[in-house]
């Protein structure tokens, strides 16, 4: 199989320190065909970088076989439908859209365009969330799951400083830039989520919409959970599910997940499974490839990146009732 000709659309944090890495280790698959921008500055930088040149994006799609589009997410519609009408193929990153109405639409047009639509969820590949869905027999029938993440963000960090994250067009924010994941990981392990209640809060003004969320989840197996999320307050990270025979601690750095068996009540045994680490980006990168070569599409679907959205959509929408 030969070398995809990839365009580079967008130039920001998530191009320059997640995809370049990856797609340097990346050359026998992908061969770096140009980029483009919102500003010429930025491109020329991007340009530099990939040793390439930038272009207008519609002189970029008639140069290469596909596209990486990271760019603010409420751009992700008219970029990607640029690329699939031109019958070039998408690699977009998370969310797949700023609400779940347009999401839809990339959905309709990913399945009736002649090129590939992959959404680049780097969760999917992390190898943590596949062990614990194989754990999860050892703990018999999962009945509860608690989720939190706190990712408290001052003022000048790097994601609360971009302007389109400071007035988000997306909604909830963050909640939905950091939440797909979120649900993406408890999807995996847990299976779809059927029902969402939540209550949201803002902590901080600078982060430009609510920031703070509880949720009660009901999952199509009639376990329930817990999700807990700020990106404006500090606490601690915990993915623990309970099940009929014990409950499994999925550590917050994704290196190990605890399993604690037990019979009536009686501690059996506890094993720790070590997870070796990991580029997810490059995963992401790489099953991309064997998609447009013809592999299934399970890992981009844009249906189940819809999906993810859905549900937090659902929670900040219950809200407000
Ligand atoms: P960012 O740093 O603000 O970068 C956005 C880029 O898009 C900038 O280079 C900007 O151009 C460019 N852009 C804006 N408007 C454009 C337009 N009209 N045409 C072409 N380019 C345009 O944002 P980011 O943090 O990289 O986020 C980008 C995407 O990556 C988002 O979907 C985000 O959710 C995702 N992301 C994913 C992860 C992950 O872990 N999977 C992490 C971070 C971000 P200029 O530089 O020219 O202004």
């Amino acid at each position: 199989m030969s070398a995809i000709k990839l365009g580079i659309v967008g130039c920001g944090i998530a191009v320059k320190e997640l995809h370049y890495p990856a797609l340097m280790e990346l050359q026998d698959l992908f061969k770096i065909e140009g980029v483009t921008s919102r500003t010429e500055e930025s491109a020329d930088a991007c340009a530099k970088l990939f040793k390439t040149r930038s272009y207008a994006y519609d002189n970029l799609l008639d140069r290469v076989d596909a596209v990486d589009i990271a760019v603010p997410t409420h751009l992700n519609y008219e970029m990607i439908k640029k690329a699939l009408d031109a019958r070039v193929n998408v690699i977009c990153e998370k969310p797949i859209a700023e609400n779940v109405d347009t999401g839809k639409k990339i959905v309709e047009l990913a399945n009736s365009s002649e090129a590939m639509l992959y959404i680049a969820e780097n969760y999917r590949h992390s190898a943590v969330y596949a062990k614990a869905k194989e754990i999860m027999k050892r703990i018999g029938k999962p009945e509860f799951v608690l989720y939190s993440r706190f990712q408290h963000m001052e003022k000048d960090v790097k994601y609360a400083a971009t302007e389109w994250r400071k007035n988000p067009k997306h909604i909830g924010g963050f909640l939905s830039d950091g939440g797909v994941h979120d649900i993406a990981a408890l999807r995996m392990v847990m299976g779809n989520i059927i029902r969402v209640k939540a209550f949201v809060s803002r902590a901080r003004d600078y982060l430009g919409s609510c920031d703070t969320m509880s949720a009660s989840l009901l999952f199509a197996d009639g376990a329930l959970g817990t999700y807990s999320v700020s990106y404006g307050l500090a606490g601690e990270n915990i993915f623990c599910i309970s099940g009929t025979e014990g409950f499994m601690k999925i550590r917050s750095d994704r290196r190990a997940i605890e399993v604690i068996t037990e019979k009536e009540g009686k501690e059996l045994g506890v094993e720790e499974e070590s997870i070796e680490e990991e580029n997810t980006y490059k995963k992401e990168f790489i099953d991309f490839y064997e998609v447009v070569n013809g592999k299934e599409n399970s890992l981009g679907s844009p249906a189940e990146a819809l999906e993810d959205l859905r549900v937090i959509e659902e929670a900040i929408k219950s809200s407000e009732l």
